[in-house]
């Protein structure tokens, strides 16, 4: 076969994509801007380990991973706890992430996966229109395609010419911005639930959790604007009221970072490139999980290449990598992308109000890797829904507030139900205008 594809960046998709293109016979080179023995971050990540079968992997070794614990949210007042109720069969894996790339980059060599570490991508190499290659520094290297696996501020989807229709910027309140550090525990408080989660914290647009194991204390902060050290301390500060055993020293981790929480990337593939994981903007809006995302869209792009008899690799031929990501995720994620915009409009009494009414419940924050659309989310019957419902109708504000993300949810789940089988450049850019549009108006509220 011979065709040259390139993976820009050793991520979760980036490698699980490389792996089974290299298996089925192309020639695969990732290029990776850090050192092999530095990728990732210094803690832990959860994720649904059926999607590593899904991308055609092997699961780990079974001494790499520990199941997740059920989570207990608490809303701003901290007067109701609702503890997660994940059943047995969805159960999420935890595993370090420096252990996930190991275990990933071994398969991929398995599979004939060419490596160039520490080799940093700096733009596009464009013919007219079509990519053919990148840039590292002065360096060029060709390739017939080129995966974009680059994460969430890609070097180059946000070169590429604006012909592509590819979108570049994010956009407002589409980042989280997370700080996460393990703290050594201290003294002999236990807490009651070793996972809290809270929403709205202190009022403030913040999510904190607290994650207690036998020796630290994991501590994750996320908000919707870039934040300091002295803001971490001032967080710290209020959860150890309720939480005395997160130590001063820090163990593990004590870095910033960020993650896309959005609508996917409204146009995925140009001519001779294809987004993928978070530079396509693939993780779950409303809690930020990416890798088992990143993982299933690998084999929908695999698939997609194969089927490419003749390697043309345009935008025509990888338009299905798109089509199927939204009909497997892609959909159900911009109905979650609408609710994650609208909460971001609550205030801490109605978030309140929501819990302690019962109108959320545990089985609302049981979210799990069967979690992809907004009705596995709520998961009621008729008579639930009329119920909350009524409950509801009691806040007039709060009501008008529900009925119009009702609506924005509807209408973004249309849209995607509208999105062009095959692709043309003027059914793909009138749909591309309204969908971009839907959310843009969202935001503006
Ligand atoms: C604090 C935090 C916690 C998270 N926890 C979880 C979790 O528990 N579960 C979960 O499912 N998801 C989690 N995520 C999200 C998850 O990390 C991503 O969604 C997932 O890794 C997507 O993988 P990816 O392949 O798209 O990109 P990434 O994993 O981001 O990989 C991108 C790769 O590209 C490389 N790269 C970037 N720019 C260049 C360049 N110019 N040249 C060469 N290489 C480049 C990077 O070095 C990196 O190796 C978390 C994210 C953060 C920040």
């Amino acid at each position: 076969m011979g065709k040259t594809i390139l993976v820009a960046g050793a991520g979760h998709g980036g490698l699980a994509v490389a792996a089974d293109l290299a298996r089925k016979g192309y020639d695969v080179t990732v290029l990776e801007q850090k050192a092999e023995d530095a990728l990732g971050y210094d803690w832990t990540d959860i994720f649904a380990p059926k999607a590593l079968i899904d991308a055609g992997v092997p699961y780990p070794s079974r001494s790499l991973y520990s199941y997740k614990e059920n989570m207990t949210f608490f809303p701003p007042a901290q007067s109701v706890a609702l503890t997660q109720q994940v059943p047995q069969d969805e159960l999420e894996i935890k595993m370090e992430r420096r252990d996930i790339y190991a275990h990933l980059i071994a398969h991929a060599r398995r599979c004939g996966v060419q490596f160039r570490f520490e080799t940093q991508i700096t733009a596009p190499l464009l013919l007219g229109s079509r990519v053919c290659g990148v840039y590292a520094g002065d360096e060029k290297f060709y390739a017939d395609l080129v995966i974009d696996a680059c994460g969430m501020d890609s070097p180059l989807r946000t070169a590429l010419p604006a012909v592509c229709g590819v979108e570049q910027a994010i956009g407002t309140n589409n980042t989280a911005y997370v700080y996460r550090a393990f703290y050594a525990r201290t003294g002999d408080f236990a807490p009651e639930h070793n996972y809290e989660v809270y929403i709205l914290h202190q009022g403030r647009r913040e999510l904190a959790w607290v994650a207690t194991e036998d020796d630290i204390a994991d501590v994750l902060i996320v908000r919707f604007a870039p934040f300091g050290m002295d803001e971490v301390q001032t967080v710290l500060d209020d959860l150890r009221k309720k939480n005395p055993h997160i130590g001063e020293q820090v163990v593990r981790g004590g870095q910033f970072a960020k993650i896309p929480v959005r609508q996917p990337l409204s146009v995925m593939v140009a001519d001779g490139y294809a987004a993928l994981g978070d530079s396509a903007f693939m993780t779950v809006p409303l809690i930020g999980s990416g890798i088992a995302n990143a993982l299933k869209a690998s084999h929908i792009l695999s698939r997609t290449v194969t089927d490419d008899k003749d390697c043309a690799f345009t935008a025509e031929t990888l338009w299905k990598y798109q089509v199927g990501y939204f009909r497997l995720l892609g959909a159900g994620y911009a109905e979650m992308a609408c609710l994650k915009n609208a909460l971001l409009t609550m205030e801490p009494a109605e978030i309140d109000f929501l819990f302690e009414r019962g109108i959320l419940t545990e089985k609302q924050v049981t979210i799990t890797a069967n979690t992809t659309n907004l009705q596995s989310m709520l998961k009621m019957t008729m008579k639930e829904l009329v119920d909350r419902a009524k409950k509801v109708c009691t806040d007039k504000i709060l009501l008008t507030k529900i009925l119009r993300i009702a609506s924005q949810i509807a209408s973004a789940s249309a849209l995607c139900a509208m999105m062009p089988r095959t692709w043309s450049p003027q059914s793909v850019r009138k749909w591309t205008v309204s969908y971009n549009a839907a959310f843009a108006k969202q935001q503006r509220g």
